[in-house]
C-alpha cells in the first residue's frame, strides 16, 4: 500500500473529530497546532479534550454523531470506539469528497495519520506500508538523529536572526537542557557560556560556532557580567545570533535579569528560555521531592552566597521558625552560619540535611547530616543543600538502564 504525502495547511478550516477518546486526545493538539478549528463530536471526553473545550479552543458537541456533522469540514477524523460508527462517518465524508482518517481500520481508511515528528523548524512523516510500529521507529530514529545534530543540514531560507536567547542548559546533564534551549543552541552563531553549563552541549556545536567563555573574559575596568553583557550585545548588533547558556535556569541567581536589561536596553531581540533549576532538580536527581502531599506545603530557595548579618537579604530567622524545606544554593562556604542561625530561628537542630553535589551528572555525590553537623560536614561545589522533612524522606531510587 502506497500513500502520497501531502501536508494539510489547516489554518482557519474546520476538522471534524469524531470520538472523544485517546486516540482523539493523541490527535488534537496536533491539529490545534496547526491551526484547525476543531469541531469535536462525542457523547464523552478525555479531561485534555475536555479542557481544549472548556478554554475555547475547540468546540465540542456533546452527543452522538449524526450525518450531516461533517458538511463544513476540510478533513474528518473518525475515533469512536464502534467500527460501525467510523463507517458511517468515513462512508459520508467519501460521498462528500472530504479526506477522511479512520483510526480503527487502516485498510478501510481514505487517509492515514503518518507518524510525524518535529525539530528546529523541519518536520517529519513517515508512512511504512501500512506497518505502523515500523512507521514508529522509523520516525525515532530520524527524530533522535534530529534531536543529536547527527542529521542536519544548512537551512536555506530561514538564516537565524540576529540577537539574544538566554537559555537555561539545566541541571547537569547534557539531556536536561529543553528542547527549545538545543533547537536555539543549534542555530548559535555565538555562545557565551558558563561554567556551569553542561560541557557536552559545546561540544556539538560546530567549529564555525564562536565559543565564548565567560569565566576567561578579561575584566579590565569591567566586572564579568558588565563583560559578559557587552559581548552579547556587540555580537548581537553585529548581526549575529547569540545564545547566552547559563547553569540550571538563568533567572534564579543567574543574573539572567541584568543581561536581559542589556539586550533590551540596546535594543536587541531577546529570548528567554527558562531551564531546569538546580534547585529541584538537584533535590530530585538525589530522590528528595522538595514539597510532599501531607508533609510540606513550601519550599524556599535561598543562596547562601552572603553570609547571615546584615548584609544579607534573607530572613533566615523566618526561614528557622518556618517548617517548610530550605533549599540552599551557593552555599557550601557559609553552610555552618547558616545552620546556625537557621537554629536561632526555631529550625530544630535534629532537622535532616542531604548535601547533593553535581547533581544529575555521573559524579553526583549526596551526604547526609543534621542542621547542627552542617558546618562540620564535608560538602564540595557544586552543591544543593536540602533541609527539611522532604530531606529525611529521601527515597533510594531503584537503577534504571540510565545509571551507567
Ligand atoms: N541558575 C542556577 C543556579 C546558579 S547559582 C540554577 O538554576 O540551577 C550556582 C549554584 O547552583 C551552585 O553554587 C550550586 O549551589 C547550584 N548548582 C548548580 N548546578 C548544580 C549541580 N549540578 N549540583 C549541585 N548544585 C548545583
Amino acid at each position: 500500500m502506497s500513500v502520497y504525502e501531502v501536508g494539510l495547511r489547516l489554518r482557519g478550516k474546520t476538522v471534524l473529530v469524531v470520538g472523544g477518546g485517546s486516540i482523539a486526545g493523541r490527535r488534537v493538539p496536533r491539529l490545534l497546532a496547526a491551526g484547525a478549528r476543531v469541531r469535536l463530536v462525542a457523547p464523552e471526553a478525555t479531561t485534555t479534550l475536555t479542557d481544549y473545550a472548556a478554554a475555547g479552543e475547540l468546540r465540542w458537541e456533546r452527543r452522538e454523531w449524526r450525518s450531516g456533522d461533517g458538511d463544513d469540514a476540510w478533513f474528518v477524523l473518525a475515533a469512536t470506539d464502534d467500527p460501525a460508527v467510523n463507517a458511517a462517518v468515513a462512508a459520508e465524508a467519501e460521498a462528500a469528497r472530504t479526506w477522511c482518517v479512520r483510526a480503527d481500520d487502516a485498510e478501510a481508511s481514505d487517509a492515514w495519520t503518518l507518524a510525524q515528528t518535529a525539530f528546529d523548524g523541519v518536520s517529519v512523516a513517515v508512512s511504512a506500508s501500512g506497518d505502523p510500529r515500523r512507521a514508529a521507529s522509523i520516525r525515532d530514529a530520524i527524530g533522535a538523529a534530529l534531536h543529536a545534530g547527527d542529521l542536519d543540514a544548512p537551512r536555506t531560507r530561514t538564516a537565524p536572526r540576529a540577537g539574544v536567547a538566554l537559555v537555561g542548559a539545566g541541571p547537569g546533564d547534557a539531556d536536561l537542557i529543553t528542547l527549545r534551549g538545543l533547537e536555539l543552541l543549534r542555530r548559535a552563531e555565538v555562545v557565551v557560556s558558563d561554567r556551569l553549563a553542561p560541557q557536552e552541549l559545546l561540544d556539538m556545536l560546530g567549529d564555525d560556532v564562536e565559543i565564548v567563555d565567560a569565566a576567561k573574559l578579561p575584566y579590565g575596568r569591567h566586572t564579568t557580567q558588565e563583560q559578559i553583557n557587552a559581548v552579547m550585545v556587540e555580537r548581537a548588533l553585529e548581526g549575529k545570533f547569540v545564545v547566552r547558556l547559563k547553569g540550571g535556569d538563568g533567572f534564579v541567581f543567574g543574573r539572567g535579569a541584568e543581561e536581559l536589561d542589556a539586550c533590551v536596553e540596546a535594543g536587541v531581540p531577546v529570548e528567554v528560555v527558562p531551564g531546569l533549576s538546580s534547585s529541584i532538580a538537584g533535590p530530585a536527581a538525589a530522590g528528595i521531592p522538595v514539597t510532599e502531599r501531607g508533609v510540606v506545603h513550601d519550599f524556599t530557595v535561598a543562596t547562601g552566597h552572603v553570609p547571615p548579618g546584615p548584609q544579607s537579604k534573607v530572613n533566615w530567622e523566618a526561614l528557622g521558625a518556618g517548617n517548610g524545606t530550605v533549599v540552599l544554593l551557593m552555599a557550601v562556604k557559609n553552610r555552618g552560619a547558616i545552620a546556625e542561625a537557621l537554629i536561632a530561628g526555631g529550625r530544630s537542630p535534629d532537622a535532616a540535611v542531604r548535601i547533593v553535589e553535581n547533581a544529575t551528572t555521573k559524579n553526583q555525590t549526596v551526604r547526609e547530616c543534621v542542621l547542627s553537623d552542617l558546618g562540620v560536614t564535608e560538602a564540595h561545589h557544586p552543591a544543593v543543600i536540602v533541609i527539611g522533612d522532604v530531606a529525611a524522606r529521601a527515597r533510594t531510587l531503584p537503577r534504571t538502564d540510565r545509571d551507567r
